[in-house]
């Protein structure tokens, strides 16, 4: 299938152009910018931040307008801002094409999916409410911000075993989370910074949203405090819960080590085998050393404690930012619509 990537050459969209590279079922076939870079060669219009190189024909690519006229996709990934993309990906989707978002523009949009494919996979159904309601045969689907993303992962096990009652939630987040060139080096290094706009309410809002049913949010509570470190890849959480039922670490640390879901049973290409990866050292999970687990799509889970606050349980959550929390959730999305027909 042939995948556009709106907004490439920003930090999520290279991201998407190196997981794309090699994929078995999405080829990509445009590239978009901002005026900035429209009509240059990709090659030539991206500062190149990731590990290895995009495939020459991509390079050659003209990085075109977003603009669904002759747009040549089977589905389309975006990276845009968010005020791009509010109005941008609503012409793609009523011109008929797949939209998968990195955007907050529609993740609390009613009838608009917010997927963490492992956490929500039922929640595609929305899809039919919104092609019927917008009158579009497109569709948008969106992925959490990045923080929520290793959240809700790290919490759907707990949810479905034990109930959640409270959530606190404190992040250790990498400099790459804010896009490209992103925070100054003279305000991140030997720093910490312990404010990121907007941050903490949309991991409060979508993390219910997330583990709720379709189209309601989950009733628990959820406390964030976001801060920015100097690492590149990789947020850190530490993760405290109050659960329903009583729950022993020990319990807890086994649901989700054993935690597998429907893109695991589809074997869809970028689901990892184990979403979950509980460590058993007492120094881990550290980003240096972990943020590439399941080629990225891992959220790596250490030090399942018990809490003595909430009588509950803590652990340290880590997962990389730009893969599980952005560009590889967008496409194992992507690669779940297609599963079920929607693309
Ligand atoms: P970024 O590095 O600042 O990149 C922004 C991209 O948008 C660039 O490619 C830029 O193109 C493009 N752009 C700006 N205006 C445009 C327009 N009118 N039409 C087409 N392209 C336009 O930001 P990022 O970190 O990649 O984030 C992209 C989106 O993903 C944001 O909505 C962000 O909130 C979200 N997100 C980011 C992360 C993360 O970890 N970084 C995680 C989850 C979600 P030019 O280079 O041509 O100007």
């Amino acid at each position: 299938m042939k995948a556009a990537i709106l907004g490439a050459t920003g930090l999520v969209g290279q991201r998407f152009v190196q997981l794309l590279n090699d994929h078995s079922w999405f080829e990509i076939s445009a590239l978009t910018g901002s005026d900035r870079s429209t009509g240059m060669a990709y090659g030539a219009a991206v500062n190149w931040r990731m590990e290895t190189r995009p495939k020459e024909n991509v390079a050659e690519l003209t990085v075109q307008p977003s603009d669904p006229k002759d747009m040549d996709a089977d589905v389309v990934f975006s990276a845009l801002p968010a005020d791009e993309a509010l109005g941008i990906e609503e012409a793609f989707a009523r011109a008929g094409h797949a939209v998968v978002s990195n955007a907050s523009a529609h993740r609390m949009d009613p009838d608009v999916p917010l997927m963490n494919p492992e956490a929500n996979f039922n929640h595609l159904s929305l899809i039919d409410e919104q092609r019927r309601k917008r009158k579009w045969d497109g569709a948008i689907v969106t992925n959490p911000n990045c923080t929520t993303a290793v959240l809700s992962l790290s919490l759907k096990p707990i949810c479905d075993t034990f109930g959640i009652r409270n959530v606190v939630m404190s992040s250790m987040q990498a400099t790459s989370g804010a896009g490209y060139p992103g925070v100054a080096s003279l305000d991140i290094i030997d720093n910490v910074i312990p404010f990121i706009k907007e941050e903490e309410e949309k991991v409060q809002r979508e993390t219910k949203k997330i583990l709720g049913g379709v189209g309601q949010s989950a009733e628990f509570n959820v406390s964030a405090s976001c801060h920015r470190v100097p690492v590149i890849d990789g947020h850190t959480e530490a993760v405290f819960v109050q659960t329903e039922k009583a729950a022993q670490p020990e319990e807890v640390a086994r649901c989700m080590a054993e935690f597998t879901a429907e893109p695991q049973k589809l074997k869809l290409p970028s689901a990892p085998e184990r979403p979950l990866i509980v460590k058993s050292e007492q120094d881990r999970p550290q980003p240096r050393f972990d943020r590439n687990e399941g080629h990225g799509m891992s959220v790596v889970v250490g030090r399942v404690r018990k809490d003595p606050v909430f009588d509950g349980v803590k652990y340290v959550a880590l997962g990389h930012n730009t893969v599980r929390g952005a560009a590889g959730c967008a496409i194992l999305i992507a690669e779940s619509m297609k599963s079920q027909g929607y693309i």
